[in-house]
């Protein structure tokens, strides 16, 4: 019997028993691979866990649809970080896709996906996904101002070390000169009650550089304190005035995210409305 402890402050934390624990050293961090009883394999890199068998859904339908169904025709899209693959397969279930590219800093977290979790990667090898094994900030220097992208993904991790760029104003602003026109961008941002300081400084340099900018709330329970914030911009999108068609919505067999959850997706709590407005 192996515990497995992640430290979400100094004062608390999730402890996990695991049937076994696999341990890859690569040249940026140590990736475990949890064999858990509840929540199946958990992929850890540097003491934090990135996603599980159990609720990878939860988070990554999130993270990716509530962007997708609101522009009206993403068909070319970049995902920075997310090696596990579970943003792209997310992505992928949407029929307008053409174009998926991958920015990952960490070769090997892509290989551990593919040899451990196979259903959160299984569409990392599609044709229409291209794979840059980069750092995502430099990635965007070289595509600045090409309006490449309609969607921009930031599946990061927590802002320590390789991710810490992920989280700057000077980042977003990149990723801005590489959407299209009527380019969203959406990012991970942590949570707005364990990881305040976190949180508040992501959506204060996102608002600096977009337009229009609305912060959603997601419940994830292997992430620190269980509530999860994402933060989605744009330029030329308000998202609280649109009102995508119901087609955008079929097909997309989720389990967390729908039409009507979509509809109510911005309304979020009055302390985390608080929040915000601090920044
Ligand atoms: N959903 C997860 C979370 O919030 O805990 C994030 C999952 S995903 C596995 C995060 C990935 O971002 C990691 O594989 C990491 O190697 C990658 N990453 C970190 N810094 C990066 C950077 N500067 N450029 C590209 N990828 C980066």
């Amino acid at each position: 019997m192996v515990w497995f402890t992640e430290y979400w402050t100094e004062n608390i934390g999730l402890t996990i028993r695991a049937k076994e624990i696999k341990r890859i050293k690569s040249k940026y961090q140590e990736i475990l691979v949890l064999d858990t009883y509840e929540f199946g394999k958990v992929l850890v890199l540097d003491g934090l866990i990135q996603t599980t068998e159990k609720d990878e859904f939860m988070y990554h339908e999130l993270l990716v649809h509530p962007a997708l169904v609101s522009h009206p025709n993403p068909q070319k899209i970049l995902i920075i970080g997310g090696g596990d693959g579970g943003s792209v397969k997310e992505a992928l279930k949407h029929k307008h896709i053409q174009e998926v590219h991958l920015c990952e800093i960490d070769e090997e977290v892509i290989i551990t996906a593919e040899k451990y979790f196979p259903q959160i990667s299984s569409k990392l090898k599609d044709p229409r996904v291209k794979i840059f094994i980069e750092d995502g900030n430099k990635f965007l220097e070289e595509r600045e101002s090409q309006n490449h992208y309609d969607v921009i993904i930031i599946d990061s991790s927590d802002p320590i070390s390789e991710s810490k760029v992920l989280f700057q104003e000077q980042f977003y602003q990149k990723a801005k000169n590489a959407l299209k026109e009527n380019g969203i961008l959406v990012a991970q941002t942590e949570s707005p009650i364990l990881q305040e300081e976190y949180f508040k400084n992501a959506v204060k340099n996102i608002k600096k550089v977009f337009n229009h900018t609305q912060v959603y709330i997601g419940s994830v329970p292997s992430y620190p304190s269980g509530t999860w914030s994402y933060t989605i911009a744009s330029d030329h999108i308000d998202f609280t005035k649109i009102n995508p068609p119901p087609d955008r919505f079929e097909d997309l067999n989720t389990k967390y995210f729908s039409d009507k959850l979509y509809s109510c997706l911005f309304n979020i709590p009055e302390f985390i409305k608080k929040l915000i407005s601090e920044v």
